[in-house]
């Protein structure tokens, strides 16, 4: 019988397959793609890029990986991460105990023999003492629910689970539904192609605009040198990746002109983080936000020069930040092209769609393709769709009023199964490959106390579980996320009937990299072992 069950083989999958190997466990991984990436598989549609910069969305473990693959520009499109993590794959030997095309459904747990009993769609059943499931936060696509849309004889695509051979948008009328990261990237490149194309907005967001840049052989050869320098700070980092420490609010020396001049030096060098973070309270005090928003503002009013526009896509309904902030390349100039058209639909939403059109209360839209660049049923939903079942109760029951996980790893009723970035983590909220890497480490040390204490049953205690969910909770209430009404998928509110939470652990990559660390010390109390 196996040892480790992973189930996914993105960066997590990859990252756990080799710890865990390299610790001396059986393991095999079960990917429903036909090939590794996970999200970087799905998402490959046109304009896709990491909004995180490449030389910090990689895995710090082993180093040789670092130094071996060139990353080759400042941010990395989609086609490079899912090379690298092909790369990855081919160079730590992971390929051997990847299985393919091998969607999981179910996972049911076997208390007599304690062990996991895992069956996917396309027959294969395996048995395993512990399962870690490393399937993404944002790998669930959501479509919504409108009516008439099963009538539509167009094409239909979603963004999250993009054709692997693509789409020809040439000479057709499409129409993108969802302004957000992925929406704004892939409008200036069917813009490019298609004859017109028809926005759908339901809530402008905030698009910081990023230049991409080719990165040199000398800034590669001193980033490489530093790499595990750097890897250690983004552990102790407030989101996992390098940006500028706050301004000082306090300082006198922090007049309105300095606060200007360093928002623009923040707007110029594109980075979301150390633009965001200019003032440290930016997500607990909305006169914080609005300064940061009001900058914003003006500065979209200074690319866009019409003015019915301009109203038309500036954000006013939600704190910056509330809603991930979005990284575009030529976002605003492609809203300004002649064949490209903003759809308003925040007072009345898309009424219809048809055979060959989409309705709104003022108007029909002819068009040959939709994409839904409507996102995703965040953190959870990969999880909830599969059968997890142990002791008489599904995940998805136990987590029907909310979701919660202990250090979002391990879920009480759940023996001997870990989740990788799962709910009240850190997870997305930042740099989520730091984000995996924390838990991985924090996995393979738990994995290797239990068996050195001679133990095969792990189970987080419930009240353990309940005071992480009770911390986590607490240190959102007094945030932007809580004080307004905005919806996202980080409150899980896009999804309908999803219960309104906050699911990332608000603390810090450095706080959270601290509680893991002194679980593991003071010999991961709370955590039941047979
Ligand atoms: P998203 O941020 O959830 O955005 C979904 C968009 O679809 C929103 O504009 C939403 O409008 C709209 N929408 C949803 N349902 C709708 C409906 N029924 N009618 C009309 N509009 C509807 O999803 P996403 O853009 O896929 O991004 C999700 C996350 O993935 C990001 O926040 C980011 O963390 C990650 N991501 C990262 C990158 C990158 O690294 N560059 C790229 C893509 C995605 P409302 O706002 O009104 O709900």
């Amino acid at each position: 019988m196996l040892d480790y069950l992973v189930v996914g083989s993105g960066f997590a999958g990859l990252s756990l397959a080799y710890r865990l190997r390299d610790a001396g466990f059986t393991v095999q991984v079960l990917e429903a793609g036909s090939d590794v990436g996970g999200t970087w598989y799905w998402n490959r549609y046109p304009g896709a890029y990491c909004d995180i910069e490449s030389l910090e969305y990689q895995l710090g473990l082993p180093t040789l990986l670092q130094q071996e693959w060139r990353w080759q520009g400042k941010f990395a499109s989609q086609r490079e991460i899912e090379a690298y993590l092909q790369f990855v794959a081919d160079r730590l030997e992971l390929r051997p105990m990847i299985q393919f095309s091998q969607f999981v459904e179910k996972a049911q747990w076997d208390e007599s023999t304690r062990t996991w009993q895992i069956a996917t769609r396309q027959g294969l059943a395996v048995a395993a003492r512990h399962v870690v499931f490393a399937t993404g936060c944002l790998s669930k696509a959501q479509y919504p629910r409108i009516a008439g849309l099963d009538t539509f004889r167009g094409q239909l695509l979603h963004t999250g689970a993009w054709p692997r051979e693509g789409v020809d948008f040439t000479g057709k009328r499409v129409a993108v539904i969802g302004t957000g990261s992925s929406g704004v990237q892939v409008i200036p490149e069917i813009a490019r192609q298609a004859q017109r194309l028809y926005v759908f907005q339901r809530t402008a967001n905030y698009v910081l605009p990023v230049r991409n840049e080719l990165l040199s052989d000398d800034e590669l050869a001193r980033r490489r040198a530093a790499f595990v320098q750097e890897r250690k700070a983004a552990f102790r980092s407030p989101a996992g990746v390098a940006a500028d420490a706050p301004l000082d609010r306090t300082d006198p020396a922090l007049t309105p002109e300095k606060l200007e001049a360093e928002l623009e030096r923040r707007w110029n060098a594109g980075n979301a983080f150390s633009f965001l973070g200019a003032l440290p309270d930016v997500f607990v005090n909305l006169e914080s936000n609005r300064i940061i928003a009001d900058f914003f503002r003006k500065k979209i009013r200074q690319i866009v020069q019409n003015p019915v526009l301009f109203e038309k896509i500036v954000p006013r309904d939600y704190p910056i930040g509330a809603k991930r902030l979005c990284l575009g390349m030529h976002y605003y100039d492609a809203l300004q092209k002649p064949n490209v058209e903003v759809v308003d639909i925040s007072q009345s939403g898309i009424q219809q769609i048809s055979a060959s059109s989409i309705q709104t209360a003022e108007a029909a839209y002819e068009v040959d393709a939709i994409v839904f660049a409507t996102g995703f049923d965040a953190i959870t939903g990969a999880l909830a769709q599969i059968e997890i079942k142990a002791n008489g109760q599904t995940l998805r029951d136990a987590w029907a009023q909310g979701a919660h996980a202990y250090l979002g790893v391990l879920v009480s009723g759940f023996p001997n199964v870990f989740l990788v970035t799962g709910p009240n983590s850190p997870s997305v909220f930042g740099n989520v490959v730091v984000a995996i890497e924390q838990h991985v480490e924090w996995i393979v040390r738990l994995a290797c106390t239990l068996r050195d204490q001679g133990k095969i049953r792990l189970e987080v205690a419930r009240d353990v579980e309940e005071q992480w969910r009770t911390q986590v909770n607490a240190i959102a209430k007094d945030s932007i996320f809580k004080m307004t009404e905005t919806q996202s998928w980080y409150m899980g509110d896009n999804v309908p009937g999803k219960p309104r939470e906050f699911l990332p652990y608000l603390g810090g990559f450095g706080a959270f990299q601290e509680i893991c660390d002194a679980s593991a010390e003071r010999g991961y109390p709370g955590i039941e072992r047979k």
